[in-house]
């Protein structure tokens, strides 16, 4: 292992999703091995690492304003771009003064050679999955990302994770229960198992190499899946919830559905991007369902569980998205009454598919339909949360602001704990059983019950 002098420091700036600051998290554990220190300064370490993200334009755009300012700044340091923009061509030209270093996230483990100047990279085959291998610095003491796999085979036609990251590689079971059963050890409260597709997870067990402390014990080699994974991180032993994301709509199974059920640990809320409410932009985004299908399981999922909250991502203003067909989508919301939704405005992506269509619908009228998704959310959102009036649920606690407590219930919501004075028991980490006694649109309001 290359060592470097203690004075070493590093800066990481995360854009984008959770799978990117989760990788945020790997890179600062490397890092912190090779003896790098942390300094919350980027305009004085040494080393800045620039986690990108490409999936927006806006996202992309802040690279732009943020990378040429620490090269003005802090001239000597070593600047690293990673994340979904590390591959591509466009940006390379665009920022070749200003980035010492290109690293695409599945490379990761070859950072120390880059850094030294030592340029023969291992050629490791096995490297798209390796990454994941690398311990994590945690940013909160509460509540851990645990990636599960890396990537995507689905080409939807405007995404460019396909691209970035490559195609879908696992995690093996038995490392990701370790690093669950770990976490928990230390206290925990909350595992998000993360991929871009967790449904499409497969790891091969065999039983005598593979001893944990779950309750579920495997009795002969066999192959499992997202479900087998979430019976067995159920079943290790402690009190933390499990959330997990993204589920895609095609994926999701019967099977899965019966799993949630009945692993008390796993959270209701689940979170299903629809995308669109029409079928042939559904189509067009290549995203192999249909408006029908998606309600069907929307329907299943609360006849399941209806306690449950469904949240969505939806983009507005595909190539060719007639008014017509953006009204399939506003009737989606309506009927679907969802919890919360990331609503965006479509953008062309460097490389995909969409890319070559013409992108037709005005600014002004993207920015139109984003602002009535919006409104049919707030509502349904609000009609959601009055439910919660008058009820005791049981809260996360993960921090305190300006004299309150905040955190979340186990469908997602966002709760604020009034009226409580601070200092006579630290809450911070706690489940707390809390009466609701107020609602807002994306949150709840309540008084330790
Ligand atoms: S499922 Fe589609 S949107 Fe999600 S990461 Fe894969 S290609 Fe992108």
């Amino acid at each position: 292992m290359v060592r470097f002098m203690k004075h070493k420091t590093y800066n990481i700036i995360t854009l984008g999703c959770q799978m990117n600051k989760s990788d945020s998290e790997r890179i600062a554990g490397y890092l912190e091995n090779l003896g790098y220190k942390l300094n919350n300064d980027r305009y004085s370490s040494d080393l800045v690492v620039v986690n990108t993200c490409g999936v927006r334009q806006s996202a992309e755009d802040r690279i732009y304003g943020i990378i040429p300012r620490i090269k003005k700044k802090n001239p000597k340091a070593k600047i690293v771009l990673t994340g979904c923009l590390s591959n591509r061509e466009d940006v390379k030209k665009r920022l070749k003064e200003k980035v010492d270093i290109w690293l695409p996230t599945v490379q990761i483990p070859n950072l120390k050679y880059q850094i030294t100047n030592k340029f023969q990279i291992p050629n490791n085959k096995s490297q798209s999955c390796g990454y994941l291998k690398i311990k994590s610095k945690y940013s909160s003491m509460i509540s851990a990302f645990v990636p599960i796999g890396n990537g995507c085979n689905n080409f939807c036609s405007y995404c460019v994770v396909p691209m970035a990251r490559g195609g879908e590689v696992y995690r093996p079971a038995k490392d990701i229960v370790q690093e669950v059963e770990n976490l928990v050890k230390i206290g925990y409260k909350e595992i998000n198992l993360i991929a871009q597709n967790v449904n499409s997870y497969k790891s091969q067990i065999t039983n005598n190499k593979f001893q944990t402390n779950s309750k579920l014990q495997i009795t002969n080699s066999k192959q499992i899946n997202f479900s087998g994974l979430l019976q067995m991180i159920n079943s290790i032993s402690g009190n933390f919830w499990i959330r997990f994301s993204t589920s895609h709509p095609k994926d999701m199974s019967d099977e899965l559905i019966k799993i949630i059920t009945n692993c008390k640990k796993v959270c209701r809320h689940i979170h299903l991007p629809a995308q669109s409410g029409d079928n042939e932009i559904l189509k067009k985004m290549n995203r192999n369902y249909t408006a029908g299908h998606y309600k069907k399981l929307i329907k299943k999922i609360r006849r399941a569980m209806p306690d449950t909250s469904i949240t969505t991502d939806a983009i507005v203003g595909f190539p060719g998205e007639t008014r017509e067909q953006f009204n399939n989508t506003a009737e989606l919301f309506k009927e679907m009454k969802f919890d919360m939704a990331y609503v965006s405005k479509y953008s062309p992506r460097p490389g995909t598919a969409a890319e070559n269509l013409d992108d037709n619908v005005s600014r002004e009228e993207k920015k139109k339909r984003e602002e009535n998704l919006m409104r049919i959310l707030r509502k349904t959102a609000w009609e959601n949360n009055k439910q919660y009036i008058g009820e005791i649920v049981e809260v996360l606690i993960e921090g305190e602001k300006n004299n309150f407590y905040f955190g979340k219930i186990k469908t997602g919501k966002s709760v604020r704990i009034m009226n409580y004075e601070l200092g006579i028991r630290n809450l911070v980490g706690k489940f707390v059983k809390v009466k609701i006694i107020k609602s807002r649109d994306f949150g709840l309001e309540g008084e330790i019950a």
